[in-house]
């Protein structure tokens, strides 16, 4: 029988079963499984409780090897702490990978996987912990740019918080017409395409804000080229680095090499990005960050979703900070309540 004719003969929903059957064979879906043994060959298996290494094997439960912990007690297996833990549908989720690789909306892919949107919208987060790690990596030695960039504050979602109204536009006004219903991020990159995009504050970026969201990332090996901020540039001066500024209306490159296109462009490039998910809660958007950076760290990649599948295996990590989502938020921006 010629495949075409077998083709042929399939309506939609049997084409569809048909090719995720065969990306599971052919091995296009990953496979979370086996790519934690895989990963548990080249490095030692530690407590995801307490990182001790003193461990022993516990038996099999649910299929999955089990481990016990002898300095704290606790039990563990491969997939404790990481996204994956407590997924029912493993297939569906490991499906879901890919479906963030492509960006493609919660709404979307519930309708594509037949999962309902809520379960979706509790995997999506549970990823997006997971590469919390990729966002927010040393710089390479060299030239680095920053900038920082304004959105306004969403609070989509957060109904049962009471916030003052402002009273006259000069109560939110601030010097750099900069208000405090704003959130203010700091975006900066390498030249290696190391990228990092961060929550700085509500309001106006001050340089203790900067230092908390890029200072570890840099040495005095970097180079800084930024705008003439105050604050980046009081901020440059205190770590020592060598610091080259730019006004957008005047000059644009220096000795060929130090300008600020690449955090430009990056910026472009996450507004494209971000746009078809209509106004993020701000509560949420560290996560879309995360995602947008990792997006940008795998772009060049052969496997992107095998990128992904090691990244969400190897963050024990994840489901702490799924659950300390809220927590973040409500430091970041404390409820006034009137
Ligand atoms: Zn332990």
């Amino acid at each position: 029988m010629k495949i075409q004719e077998i083709l042929n003969n399939l309506d939609l929903s049997e084409k569809k079963k048909l090719y995720s059957l065969l990306k599971k064979d052919i091995g296009l879906t990953p496979q979370l499984d086996s790519i934690k043994s895989e990963l548990n060959k080249d490095q030692k298996i530690l407590c995801p409780h307490c990182h001790s290494a003193d461990i022993y094997g516990h038996g099999v439960y649910k299929g999955r090897k089990r481990y016990h912990c002898k300095g704290c007690k606790k039990t563990f297996n491969d997939f404790t702490g990481t996204a994956i833990s407590g997924i029912k549908k493993v297939e569906k989720f490991q499906e879901f990978l890919e479906l963030t690789i492509k960006s493609i909306t919660i709404r979307k892919a519930a309708t594509q996987l037949d999962v309902n949107v809520k379960t979706i919208f509790d995997w999506r987060h549970k990823l997006l912990s997971a590469v919390s790690t990729m966002n927010g990596t040393s710089f390479s030695i060299g030239i680095v740019e920053c900038d920082d960039k304004q959105l306004d504050i969403n609070e989509k979602g957060q109904r049962h918080l009471k916030r003052d109204a402002y009273k006259r536009p000069s109560d939110r006004e601030t010097k750099r017409g900069v208000s405090n219903d704003k959130v203010s991020l700091m975006v900066a990159t390498d030249r290696k395409g190391n990228p990092v995009m961060r929550i700085a504050k509500i309001g106006r970026i001050d340089v203790k804000s900067i230092e908390k969201t890029i200072g570890e990332l840099i040495s005095n090996s970097n180079v800084l080229c930024s705008d003439s901020h105050p604050s980046i540039i009081s901020w440059a001066k205190g770590k020592d680095l060598e610091h080259h500024t730019f006004i957008a209306s005047k000059q644009h490159v220096k000795n060929k090499c130090y300008h600020v296109q690449h955090v430009n462009s990056l910026d472009n490039l996450y507004e494209r990005w971000i746009k078809p998910f209509y106004g993020v809660a701000t509560k949420y958007l560290p996560q879309y960050l995360n995602w947008f950076v990792f997006l940008e760290k795998v772009k060049k990649s052969t496997n992107q979703i095998d990128d992904f599948a090691r990244a969400v295996m190897l963050n024990a990590n994840a489901i702490k900070q799924y659950r300390e989502i809220e927590d973040k938020y409500l430091e970041l921006n404390p409820p006034h309540y009137s």
